[in-house]
């Protein structure tokens, strides 16, 4: 069964209708793209399941359950995490304090504030490492590590303080080849610990890599919704 799900879901702003009408699911352990060009409703859409938006037409889904999240913090404990373009890390800041930051607002993080200093990084380091991820220098300020790196990161901490949904907004837009492909690694490592992936891409191909289900948009409204044995790269 999904773990969220959009149904007939729209969204308004004054009088501009944003998105409208979408239906979409996402299920553990899968990969839902949505593509789109610019103005189509990608980021409309994440705000809607993040909780910084409320829908005004049509149906969220929980696990079955009509929601309608009025805060970020909704969204959280019900495990839905995101991580935007701007990747919400501060770039003074070391790699393993980065690692727990926001970690306030979530849930299973409370206990962290009582934790001494050398156990946070110590637990940075091993989930770094439980993920695949090897930085030589947490101590390091993040702002030194590749963009790339940095997106490892912000997933990495997702996967830690249990989401079950990822919501990654464009997480390759600004990368290079190899840069980009070590981030789909990190997606297909996130999907497999059986988190249901939202992956807003520009990019087909990246798209095509890691993807189960297809949504675009264009201008609010979905174009196209298929699964990956119905679409190829070919047409
Ligand atoms: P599962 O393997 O979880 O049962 P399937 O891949 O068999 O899901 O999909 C069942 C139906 O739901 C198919 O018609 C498929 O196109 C549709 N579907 C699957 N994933 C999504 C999604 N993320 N958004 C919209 N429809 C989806
Ligand atoms: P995308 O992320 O695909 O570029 P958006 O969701 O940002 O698309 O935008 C979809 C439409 O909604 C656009 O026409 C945009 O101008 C409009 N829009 C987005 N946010 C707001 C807002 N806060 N107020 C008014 N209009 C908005």
């Amino acid at each position: 069964a999904p773990v969220v799900e959009l149904r007939g879901t729209g969204k308004s702003y004054g009088n501009i209708r944003a998105l409208h009408g979408v239906d979409l699911a996402v299920h553990p352990g899968k990969v839902t793209c949505v593509l789109g060009d610019n103005g189509a409703g990608k980021s409309t859409l994440i705000k809607i399941i993040s909780g910084l938006h409320q829908h005004t037409e049509g149906e969220v889904l929980c696990d079955g359950q009509p929601v309608k999240f009025t805060t970020p913090r909704d969204a959280l404990d019900r495990g839905i995490a995101t991580v935007y373009q701007d990747l919400a890390t501060v770039p003074l800041m070391p790699v393993w304090r980065n690692f727990f930051l926001g970690s306030e607002m979530t849930k299973g993080a409370w206990p962290f504030r009582r934790l001494d200093i050398a156990r946070m990084k110590k637990t940075a380091d091993e989930e770094l490492r439980n993920m695949g991820i090897v930085l030589d220098d947490l101590e390091q300020p993040i702002g030194t590590l590749s963009g790339g790196q940095r997106q490892c990161v912000a997933i990495a901490r997702a996967v830690y303080f249990g989401a079950r949904v990822l919501i990654l907004d464009e997480p390759t837009a600004a990368l290079g080849v190899k840069q980009s492909g070590v981030v789909l690694k990190y997606i297909a490592v996130a999907r497999d610990r059986g988190l249901g992936v939202i992956f807003i891409t520009h990019n087909p191909h990246h798209a095509y890599m890691v993807g189960d289900h297809f949504s675009v948009l264009r201008l609010g409204t979905l174009e196209l919704s298929a699964s990956r044995d119905q679409v190829s790269l070919e047409e």
